[in-house]
């Protein structure tokens, strides 16, 4: 007998997790989650995780605001902890950011975000361990701060299965069925599973499904390099969390983990496609001589 569903969500991401946490809630049904692999072995357990409201985009913004204060209030809106830890984030800009920063910052506060720009001199006071040199103008964020990704993923999944979701790990969606212009279900890997709702929430890996039904989703999967550095202890220390920074002079951000770690990502060559099954996980030896370059820097 076919296996069936009220809604169907394809991926167990933090998208697909929190779908079918919400769905569920309200009584969506019989939910199912469908992950090809495991949870969070997409980009979710890869991620830095900044939660921040500093975007260069209206609904962005909008989106993220709310979104802060369900990291916020995780225990109590969503159950469990998301590991949240407030951080505040600084970000940086010469000359030639100068008028983009200010235009991002007003737009921010037109949406109610709490932020305010600062001069280089005020740079070391909001963000001890940073200093202004070369920095035109600044901004301060402080209500930003870093999430566990894995805990948000698993605490939105059990959470989800509470309420009486399905999440099924190992099977692999070969392709979105439809009959005529209606979805009716997907094919996996164990066969099929009719449904009259199907959240595609496979983040890249949708658009080879979405190509089957043409539609062309505007989605280019790219390479996102992240160094992981033992942090000084003046800088926030071992245990101690320094304030998220975006420097956009050198096109990286830093965000502080667990143990004296630092994350360093690089927000450059943002727009090389690259394959999401095979790209490079190692560093370059570009990116490896930079590395060894900044830890060198006093
Ligand atoms: C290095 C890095 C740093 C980041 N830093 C930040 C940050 O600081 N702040 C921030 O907000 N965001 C950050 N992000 C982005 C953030 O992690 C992603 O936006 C988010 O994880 C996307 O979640 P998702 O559920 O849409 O996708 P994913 O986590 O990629 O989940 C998609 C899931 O679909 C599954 N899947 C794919 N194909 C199929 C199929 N055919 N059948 C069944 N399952 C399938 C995959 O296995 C995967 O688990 C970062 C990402 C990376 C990689």
């Amino acid at each position: 007998m076919t296996e069936t569903a009220d809604i169907l969500i394809i991926g167990g991401g933090v998208m697909g997790a929190s779908i079918a946490y919400h769905l569920a809630k309200r009584g969506g049904g019989r939910v199912v989650v469908l992950e090809r692999q495991a949870l969070c072995n997409g980009t979710t357990g890869r991620s830095g995780a900044i939660v921040r409201q500093h975007y260069s985009n209206d609904f962005t913004v909008r989106m993220a605001k709310d979104s802060l204060a369900v990291f916020q209030h995780f225990a109590d809106l969503v159950g469990g902890d998301c590991g949240f830890i407030t951080t505040g984030m600084l970000v940086l800009a010469n000359e030639q950011g100068v008028e983009s920063l200010r235009a991002n910052v007003h737009m921010q506060q037109e949406q109610g975000v709490n932020t305010k720009l600062i001069g280089a001199s005020e740079v070391s006071e909001v963000a001890p361990g940073y200093n202004g040199e070369g920095v035109a103008l600044a901004c301060y964020e402080p209500d930003t701060g870093v999430a566990d990704p894995m805990a948000t993923t698993y605490g939105f999944a059990q959470r989800a299965r509470e309420y009486g979701a399905i999440i099924r790990e190992g099977i692999a969606v070969t392709h979105i069925l439809q009959q005529k212009d209606h979805v009716t279900g997907v094919r996996t890997v164990e066969g099929d599973i009719r449904a009259p709702i199907v959240v595609l929430a496979a983040n890249v890996w949708s658009r080879r499904l979405a190509e089957a039904l043409a539609i062309a989703l505007p989605l280019t999967p790219t390479r996102h390099p992240m160094v992981a550095l033992r942090r000084p202890n003046d800088f926030g220390g071992r245990q101690g969390f320094h304030a998220v920074g975006l420097d956009i002079r050198h096109q990286i951000y830093l965000r502080p983990d667990l143990g004296g770690v630092t994350l360093v990502g690089s927000t450059e060559d943002v727009l090389t496609a690259s394959d999401p099954d095979h790209y490079a996980q190692g560093l370059s030896e570009e990116e490896n001589t930079c590395c060894s370059l900044w830890e060198s820097t006093p």
